[in-house]
């Protein structure tokens, strides 16, 4: 399992991202970051979340 912390991503925000594949933590990143933060993550800051998401066991 991957996990994001959206803490982790310089949010005030208790919102944890889990999807089994990095890609698909990063698209739902993408989604909560403009639904929740109204943040557009441009290419960089993908990139940046990418060194952000953790492994978690299952
Ligand atoms: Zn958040």
């Amino acid at each position: 399992m991957k996990v994001l912390h959206c803490h982790d991503a310089g949010f005030n925000c208790a919102g944890i991202i889990r999807a089994s594949t990095e890609s698909e933590v990063l698209e739902l990143a993408t989604q909560h970051a403009e639904l929740v933060h109204q943040v557009t993550l441009t290419p960089v800051l993908v990139d940046q979340m990418k060194g952000l998401i953790r492994d978690e066991a299952d």
